[in-house]
């Protein structure tokens, strides 16, 4: 086993976006190809907006595709204790304050600096006013450092300098007693001693959020990669408008997990010109190296050429076995029950050179 820790850390709030897959695979694939370690990390804190089925989808859909993990699946719920202990280690430290402030009158605030074109940021009200023991509800900020740089050395984006003159002290215990995302991320990349937080890069902007907080506690600052984003064909983020972009959809579709892979890995990601590859190919060649900056466009039409590959390519023996729960929704249970040893591996090799999807081989 080599240092190297990753993880993923899914918000369980909808189905798992192919998005999401995409940085689970890269994480995975850096994982595998160092010996390293691979931890699944639910960060479920926005109570309003995380389910159970979420959870059992992220489950399924990492299962489906064959990225298994070392360690987890960790629940943020579960590790509250830790997040306030370390909060409260800020405050001790004066690196953090409670703030008395009252959501309207941030509100208000707001509104005003954005009609008078001020700063948009918390004002530092309560920054200085040593509040020890708040009577009432409060919420606890960090001081978030006002001058000087972040520097940040991208293993993907490279050098990115951000002013700290923009970062706001944001709260990281809400006066509910729960933490904000950016404040659990860092307690938990460090007390797991994630080594590579490997993300999308609609994350690039927390990264020098988060730096200072693993500062401020004592932690040894991660490695960072920030991934490229996933467009749809027409260059905006990709969306439901631009068809499915649940990993399980795909495998009701027909669609292989090897292929899944095969066809995300793509996306962000090259070697050379070459555009099929197998899952030991990818654990060996995988690198951050050869991640593009620049954010990559998804072609269902290109996915269902690379599976069409792997049905033509593959095991008849694997497809046929992938292929029955299809056979079945057609109706075909008793002559899948009924086929002679053989039989179906045969009618793989005589449907795949057509088929595209395993959907269209189970077709009358
Ligand atoms: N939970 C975050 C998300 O789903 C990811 C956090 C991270 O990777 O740092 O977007």
């Amino acid at each position: 086993m080599s240092q190297v820790r990753v993880r993923f850390a899914p918000s369980p709030t909808g189905y798992l976006h192919i998005g999401g897959v995409r940085t689970a695979l890269f994480n995975w694939l850096f994982a595998r190809g160092e010996q390293g370690t691979f931890i699944l990390r639910i960060e479920d804190t926005d109570q309003s907006r995380s389910t159970d089925e979420a959870i059992q989808a992220i489950l399924d859909g990492l299962r489906w595709v064959g990225l298994d993990w070392d360690q987890g699946p960790f629940r943020q719920t579960d590790r509250m204790d830790l997040y306030r202990q370390h909060a409260l280690q800020l405050l001790d430290r004066k690196q953090a304050y409670w703030c008395v402030c009252t959501a309207e009158e941030l509100d208000a605030r707001r509104q005003e600096a954005q009609a008078t074109g001020g700063q948009q940021k918390y004002d530092g009200r309560c920054r200085e006013k040593g509040i020890l023991n708040p009577s009432g509800e409060a919420a606890l900020r960090f001081r978030a450092p006002q001058e000087g740089q972040t520097i940040v050395n991208d293993l993907i984006k490279g050098r990115v300098v951000f002013d700290n003159a923009v970062l706001d002290d944001l709260i990281i215990l809400r006066s509910n007693g729960y933490p904000t995302y950016n404040f659990s991320v860092v307690v938990d990349d460090a007390l797991m001693g994630i080594t590579h937080v490997i993300r999308g890069d609609d994350h690039l902007t927390n990264t020098p959020r988060q730096v200072p907080m693993f500062q401020a506690l004592g932690f040894t600052v991660p490695q960072f990669g920030h991934l490229p984003m996933i467009m749809g064909p027409d260059k905006t983020r990709l969306s439901k408008r631009h068809g499915a972009t649940s990993v399980l959809a795909y495998r009701d579709m027909g669609y292989l997990p090897e292929a899944m892979i095969n066809y995300l890995v793509r996306l962000g990601w090259s070697s050379g010109d070459q555009e099929i590859f197998s899952i030991a190919e990818l654990v060996g060649k995988f690198s951050f190296e050869h991640v593009q900056k620049s954010a990559a466009v998804f072609n269902p039409d290109k996915l269902l050429w690379v599976n069409a590959h792997h049905i033509r390519h593959g095991d008849p023996s694997r497809i046929a076995s992938l292929l029955i729960p299809f056979l079945e929704q057609k109706g075909f249970a008793e002559t899948v029950k009924a086929a002679p040893p053989g039989w179906m591996e045969q009618l793989v090799v005589l449907l795949r050179e057509r088929a595209r999807t395993l959907v269209e081989m189970a077709a009358p």
